[in-house]
C-alpha cells in the first residue's frame, strides 16, 4: 500500500544540519500494523510526520497506491481523510476551548460538501463516540474533562470520523498508565480488524510493539537496521542495535510483562 524509496529528511538550522532521517527504504502493507521502534531522537516521528503531510522529505518518495504523496514538496492524498493519525499527548492536540463534537467532526471540513454531511449525520456520530467507549453526553463538553484515557478516545473518534484507510499512530498509549494503555491498545487493535485498516505503529517500548506489531521495523540514528516479523526479531535479533534494544527490554521483562499479562 505504500512505498518508501529513498527518503531521506534533514533539518537546517541556521548553518546545523540534522539528519533526521534516511535514506530509508521501507514497504507498508495493506491490513498490517506495522510497528517503528527506536529510542528517542531516531528518526521515527519524523518519517511519520512525512506519510501523514506534516514535514517533506529532503529527497526520496512516497508512494500512496502507486501514487506519490509528495511531490515538488506539497503533499497530495488521494483523498482528504483517507491517512490520518493520532498523537502521544492528546492534551496538547485537541483545542481546549472546542467542545468535543466540534474536535471529532473538524476533520470533515477537508471534505466536499456532500461527503461532510453525510459522515456529520448525528446517528453516525453517535454510533462513532460509542465505538470508542463514550457517551453522548460527552460530546457538549470541553477537553480538560476528561481523563488522559478518555482524551485519547476522542482523538481516535476524531481521526476515524472521515473513515480512512491508513493511521499514523505515534505514541498513542505513551503517556497512560499501565492499565488504561491497555485499554488503549485493544480498542486500536478491535478497530484495525473491525475496519481493516493499515497502521504503522510508533513506540519506544518493545512489549507494546509485540502486543500489537505482526512486522516491525527497528530504526537506529535514522535508518531501518532490521525490519520483519516482530516474533522472529524477538528471538533472532539480527542487528546490534536490535539485540541491545532487547536485552534492555528482557532486563526489566518480569515486571513488565507480568503487568501486561494480567491486564490483557
Ligand atoms: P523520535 O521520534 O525517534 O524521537 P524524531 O523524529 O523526533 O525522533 O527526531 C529525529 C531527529 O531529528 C532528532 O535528532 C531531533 O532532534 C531532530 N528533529 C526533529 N524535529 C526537528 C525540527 N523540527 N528541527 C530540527 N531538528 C529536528
Amino acid at each position: 500500500m505504500i512505498e518508501i524509496k529513498q527518503i531521506q529528511k534533514i533539518y537546517t538550522n541556521g548553518k546545523h544540519l540534522t539528519k533526521a532521517v534516511g535514506p530509508v527504504n521501507m514497504d507498508i502493507r495493506q491490513g498490517e500494523i506495522l510497528g517503528l521502534v527506536g529510542e528517542s531522537g531516531s528518526g521515527k516521528s519524523t518519517l511519520g510526520k512525512m506519510l501523514i503531510g506534516l514535514e517533506a522529505p529532503t529527497s526520496g518518495t512516497i508512494n500512496y497506491r502507486g501514487k506519490p504523496l509528495w511531490e515538488k514538496k506539497k503533499y497530495k492524498r488521494i483523498r482528504p481523510g483517507e491517512i490520518q493519525s493520532v498523537f502521544q499527548d492528546p492534551q496538547s492536540s485537541l483545542d481546549p476551548r472546542m467542545r468535543i463534537k466540534d474536535i471529532i467532526l473538524e476533520p470533515l471540513l477537508g471534505l466536499p460538501g456532500s461527503e461532510r454531511k453525510e459522515k456529520a449525520n448525528p446517528e453516525r456520530l453517535r454510533k462513532l463516540i460509542h465505538r470508542v467507549g463514550l457517551k453522548e453526553e460527552h460530546l457538549s463538553r470541553l477537553p480538560h474533562e476528561f481523563s488522559g484515557g478518555q482524551r485519547q478516545r476522542i482523538a481516535i473518534a476524531r481521526a476515524l470520523v472521515t473513515e480512512p484507510t491508513f493511521l499514523v499512530l505515534d505514541e498513542p498509549t505513551s503517556a497512560l498508565d499501565v492499565s488504561i494503555q491497555a485499554q488503549i491498545l485493544n480498542l486500536l487493535k478491535e478497530l484495525q480488524q473491525e475496519r481493516q485498516l493499515t497502521y504503522l505503529f510508533i513506540s519506544h517500548n518493545m512489549s507494546v510493539i509485540r502486543y500489537m506489531c505482526e512486522r516491525v521495523a527497528v530504526m537506529y540514528k535514522g535508518d531501518i537496521v532490521e525490519i520483519g516479523i516482530t516474533k522472529e526479531i524477538f528471538e533472532n535479533p539480527q542487528h546490534p542495535y536490535s539485540k541491545k534494544l532487547l536485552s534492555s527490554v528482557l532486563s526489566v521483562n518480569g515486571r513488565e510483562n507480568r503487568s501486561y499479562a494480567e491486564i490483557l
